[in-house]
This record gives structure tokens, C-alpha cells and sequence, in this order.
């Protein structure tokens, strides 16, 4: 089965058809679904998350076999359009012949994706994430612990919840850091829950559906920017104790 991105027809501002390549009947899911990663550009743009063309961001259509829309490559995410996405399948090519380009990182969202409970991934370049990574890449990453937004991911209960946000080294060998990923996601022992930093790059969570995910960006987020201006803080009260 395969999908076709169409042109807007004016049903609206910004409506559109997303139907089957054989002119089947309307597929609305890859509709909304495009939609609502057009809203979430918007607001992560306002946040200053998704600046410039950065960040990208996927919802699973199908699972089996996985299929799955995703932001096409270089897209400026304040302003996606409704055709300025792509349907790719299970390996990441596009399921349609005159499709866009999917995003680079695609691999990434694809090894997400495949895990079970995984309906939306979310890729996000802040500026207190970024510096976040660079600080405690040496450390393989840093904790977050104490703070009440943690109840924010999904399965904590309480403020006492320590999250480690793990960092992987970026590179531009996308298909390796996914299995480097995948590893992590497998790794049962010490399993890599509910999102990780990308080093000087960003931040990819999940969730099981685009509320989820879209609330995992909010509260990391969030909790990047109170670590980076506690340390800020810390940073100028000893420089004033110095002082006196
Ligand atoms: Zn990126």
C-alpha cells in the first residue's frame, strides 16, 4: 500500500488530501498526521527548539509492516507546508517514486519507531539541550533528579525519580549512531528510557502517540533549561563570592 502527498485542496488554510497512490479513498490518518507535526514545527519554532530548518519529526501510520510519515529534508520547521513530508517504509525509503526527500536522520526515527509502543518520535535542536551535551559528553551524560516536572515522562510517579539523559557522540553517520541507538534500546539491563542527547546537536524522545512525545519534548526541555541556569547561577554566585 502506498501513499500520495497532494497538493492543497481548499478545504481551509492549509488543508489537504492525502489519498493512495491507486486514488484509493482518502487516507486520513497520514492527513492528520501531517498536521499535527505542522503544528508541533510551529510551536517548537515559537520555543526556540526547531529553529532554521533543524530538528525533525515522524508519526508511525502502520507498524506492520512499518510505515511511517516523516518531515522531509530541509524544511523549515516554523513553516511546514502541508506537502512537506514524506511516507517512508520499514527501510526508510519512500513508498511513493516522485517523492521529497526524507529527512537525513531518518534511520534514527526508524530504529525508534520499530520498538513496540513507539507511535511518535520528536526531534528537537535547543539551545540549553546542545550546550547540555557538550558540558557532559566526557560523562557519557548527567542526572536529573529531584525536580516535579519529571512526572511529566511517562511511568514516573514521583519528584524523586533520577533521569539519566544519556549522550551519544554526533556524527554524520546517521545509520551508524541509529545502531549504536538500537543497542541502548536493547540493552535490558540498563535500558535507554524516554529520550537522549545527540553531543553539540539535539535531543530525540518518543512516545506511544504525539501527545506523549510532544509532552516528553516539553518536560526535557524544560528540565535542560533549569540544569543550564542552575549551573549559570552557580556559576555567578561563586564569581561574586570571589569578588567580596
Ligand atoms: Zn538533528
Amino acid at each position: 500500500m502506498t501513499f500520495r502527498l497532494f497538493p492543497p485542496q481548499r478545504r481551509g488554510r492549509g488543508s489537504y488530501i492525502v489519498r493512495m497512490a491507486d486514488d484509493a479513498p482518502t487516507d486520513d490518518a497520514a492527513r492528520r498526521a501531517a498536521d499535527a507535526l505542522r503544528e508541533i514545527g510551529a510551536a517548537f519554532w515559537r520555543e526556540g527548539w526547531s529553529r532554521g530548518t533543524s530538528s525533525n519529526y515522524s508519526i508511525v501510520l502502520r507498524h506492520d509492516p512499518l510505515t511511517m510519515l516523516l518531515t522531509a529534508s530541509g524544511k523549515d520547521k516554523g513553516r511546514l507546508g502541508p506537502t512537506d513530508f514524506v511516507v517512508v517504509n520499514g527501510d526508510g525509503r519512500p513508498v511513493e517514486a516522485n517523492a521529497k526527500k526524507p529527512s537525513a536522520e531518518t534511520a534514527l526515527h526508524l530504529v525508534l519507531a520499530r520498538r513496540p509502543g513507539v507511535g511518535c518520535v520528536l526531534h528537537t535542536h535547543s539551545i540549553w539541550g546542545t550546550v547540555l551535551s557538550d558540558l557532559y559528553h566526557g560523562d557519557g551524560g548527567f542526572w536529573i533528579e529531584g525536580y516535579e516536572m519529571l512526572k511529566g515522562l511517562d511511568g514516573v510517579t514521583t519528584h524523586e525519580h533520577r533521569q539519566f539523559v544519556e549522550i551519544f557522540q554526533n556524527t554524520q553517520d546517521i545509520p551508524a549512531l541509529a545502531r549504536e541507538v538500537g543497542r541502548r534500546l536493547d540493552d535490558a539491563a540498563d535500558l535507554l528510557r524516554h529520550g537522549f542527547l545527540i553531543r553539540r546537536h539535539g535531543l530525540y524522545t518518543w512516545g506511544r502517540d504525539v501527545d506523549e512525545a510532544r509532552r516528553h519534548v516539553e518536560i526535557f526541555e524544560f528540565l535542560f533549561e533549569v540544569v543550564g541556569r542552575r549551573l549559570s547561577l552557580r556559576g555567578a554566585a561563586t564569581l561574586t563570592n570571589r569578588k567580596q
